[in-house]
Parts: C-alpha cells; sequence; structure tokens
C-alpha cells in the first residue's frame, strides 16, 4: 500500500486545497487564517498553519463549496471573501458583478 519512494524533489510540493493536487510553492498561493478570516500570506511572514491553493476561479469554488479553507485551517468557519478580491484584483478570477459591455 504505502510505498516509500524517495524520489528527488527539488522542491517541496504542497496540496491545493481547491482541487487536491500537488504543486511547487510558486504555483500556489499561501494562505494563512487571520481573526476567521482567509488572507493571502503574500511575504509568507504571517505566524499559524497555512494553507495553498491555486490562484484561479475554480479552486476557490471548489474549496468553498467543499468547506476545504476551515478544514485546512482546523476551524469551524473561514472567511474567504477576501481571498475571492484578492484574485479579482489580480486578474485571477471574473469579478462577479455585472460588467455592463
Ligand atoms: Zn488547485
Amino acid at each position: 500500500m504505502c510505498s516509500s519512494q524517495n524520489a528527488p524533489v527539488r522542491e517541496p510540493l504542497r496540496t491545493c486545497v481547491g482541487c487536491r493536487e500537488k504543486s511547487t510553492q510558486r504555483a500556489l498561493c499561501r494562505l494563512k487564517l487571520a481573526a476567521g478570516t482567509v488572507v493571502v500570506d503574500d511575504k509568507g511572514s504571517l505566524p499559524g498553519r497555512g494553507a495553498w491553493i491555486h490562484p484561479t476561479s475554480s479552486c476557490y469554488d471548489n474549496a468553498q463549496k467543499r468547506h476545504a479553507f476551515a478544514r485546512a485551517f482546523k476551524t469551524q468557519k473561514a472567511n474567504a471573501e477576501a481571498l475571492g478580491h484578492w484574485l479579482i484584483e489580480r486578474g485571477h478570477m471574473a469579478s462577479t458583478s455585472h460588467e455592463g459591455g
């Protein structure tokens, strides 16, 4: 069952909370929980438990639907709205507001 393969890995892999696929840290966004809110830890300087997600709308939606943020942070509620805004601002995700034209 658990064959331990010591394949040479150049970069540490992290699991995306949205699609559960492993990627390098560079391909993912580091998340932290601050006062019940999921925040993007750009500088990697925030303390506490971290989570990782691909900066895409599909992974964000998946994580939201599956309550993956709360699970990743081992808490009951994790508000990821700020992350959604961050993704929209960075152009990773389309805004949900109606755009004229
Ligand atoms: Zn993902």
